[in-house]
């Protein structure tokens, strides 16, 4: 049976495209794959009456849109249970003395069921529809994580982390155990037989993995044509770091691997030269900008237009833990004071730094629907799967939201009734994304079946 959501819908087909059907529709076919979308239900209708026999019309109420599902290109699945802790501390110390500790404890697989469970109902509550996910160095726990997502009918990048080195005791693979579980995991993952979650490739970060390690887990998503996760230049003590080890940058290290491919995304990236921002974009690798954890770990600003502008597609990620939010609803908020902060760094002279500030700068900071690219199709474009996802377009399949701007702690008075139905609309995405959260998210929907 065919289903129609009709209504007030909202999509982006680029940065700067945000498309708006104030009464359009999007018609989805028993598989959950999206057979057309458009503004004139009655005429697809009468069009396609003979070709569909039964059609289910699910009409949004007048407080109501439709949008994608929102994309986490980047949240470590374990760190769900120690969120908002250590914020206080830098990187190397907040992983020293939080994050290896608590990720060493998920050799326990039912405390690992226990948390999966909630990291995986949490998110969807939020309205993550696909998420990219780190679990720990423990392959059967990760395994669960895949697993908890699969039953909850969440899309899902699992990976298995693996490091062998400038880690502690209590959490540090050979280089062999590394590479012997990561084998296991993504045949493991085979069995699970769904399209939904699919395993990626995990080095921790270049730090925590040998050369020898990064080059073996290269080999194996080449030869599996598989999808790749880990972390790029997120302080500047870790680039300094990595420099040493490595002689070389940060993103030659990875690349000397084998692991900047298209199937790439790499978080942060808040510190990358302009040749590390080339080779990137060469390789089509990608970013996830997570401006929570870049924030409270003090790693710096990120400049994503300075990404973007130079060819390179970006996502955004929550960054659980170094984040404080598993919603991405949060991110796009985030994403934009950060964006804004910036333009106060380039252009503002900040009163007592001493210095004057010439406001030469021709930046301006990204807006609410750009941000909402980055969190659906920019997000399924850095994660490579934007011919599955992202937005309503024909052949994809329905990964979606009704949000319902009546519900507390939005507010609807109709303070504008005279305005245009387009500017209406707009305004309505506008309070959910500004004020809303995930009590306006009243329907999750990935491939056209229900979550939430
Ligand atoms: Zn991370």
């Amino acid at each position: 049976m065919v289903k129609a959501f009709i209504g007030q819908i909202v999509h982006t087909k680029s940065l700067n495209d945000f498309e708006i059907f104030t009464n359009g529709f999007v018609a989805v076919d028993e598989n959950g794959t999206i057979i057309d979308t458009g503004s004139n239900f009655q005429l697809w209708q009468s069009k396609n009456i003979a070709k569909f026999t039964e059609i289910k019309e699910i009409h949004l109420k007048e407080e109501q849109f439709l949008m994608p599902g929102l994309v986490d290109c980047h949240i470590h699945a374990p760190q769900v249970a120690q969120i908002g802790l250590g914020l206080d501390m830098p990187l190397l110390d907040w992983l020293n003395t939080y994050t290896f500790p608590l990720e060493a404890k998920f050799a326990d697989q039912n405390f690992a069921a226990r948390v999966y469970k909630k990291v995986v109902e949490s998110t969807i509550k939020c309205g993550t529809t696909l998420a990219s996910y780190f679990g720990t160095n423990n392959k059967d726990s990760t395994l669960i994580l895949a697993r908890e997502a699969c039953r909850q009918g969440q899309r899902a990048l699992v990976g298995k982390v693996c490091s062998n080195c400038n880690s502690p005791d209590f959490y540090v693979e050979t280089t062999e155990e590394s590479v012997f579980a990561t084998m296991d995991f993504v045949n493991d993952m085979k069995k699970l037989n769904t399209d939904l979650v699919q395993p990626t490739i995990t080095p921790r970060f270049a730090l925590s993995c040998t050369k020898e390690l990064l080059a073996q887990l290269g080999e194996i998503a080449k030869e599996y044509n598989l999808h790749i996760q880990s972390h790029i230049s997120e302080s500047i003590s870790e680039v300094e770091f990595v420099k040493s080890i490595f002689s070389s940058s940060y993103a030659e290290a990875y690349d000397a691997a084998g692991l900047l491919t298209e199937k790439t995304i790499m978080a942060h990236a808040v510190h990358l030269e302009d040749d590390e921002i080339e080779l990137l974009k060469k390789r089509g690798t990608s970013v996830a900008h997570c401006p929570a954890s870049n924030t409270m770990l003090s790693s710096g600003f990120c400049d994503v237009l300075r990404l973007i502008k130079k060819g390179v597609k970006v996502g955004l990620g929550t960054d659980v833990s170094g984040g404080n939010s598993v919603s991405i609803q949060d991110a796009i908020l985030r994403a934009l004071d950060v964006s804004h902060h910036l333009e106060f760094v380039k252009k503002q002279d900040i009163k007592g730094s001493g210095t004057l500030k010439p406001s030469q700068d021709e930046y301006a900071p990204i807006n609410y629907k750009q941000a909402i690219f980055l969190a659906t199709l920019g997000g399924a474009q850095a994660l490579a799967v934007d011919h599955i996802t992202g937005n309503f377009i024909k052949g994809k399949e329905f990964d979606a939201l009704i949000i319902d701007t009546s519900i507390h702690p939005l507010h609807n008075f109709d303070a504008n009734s005279t305005a245009a139905a387009e500017h209406k609309l707009l305004e309505l995405v506008q309070k959910f994304i500004y004020v809303g959260d995930d009590r306006n998210i009243v329907n999750v929907f990935v491939a056209g079946k229900k979550i939430k």
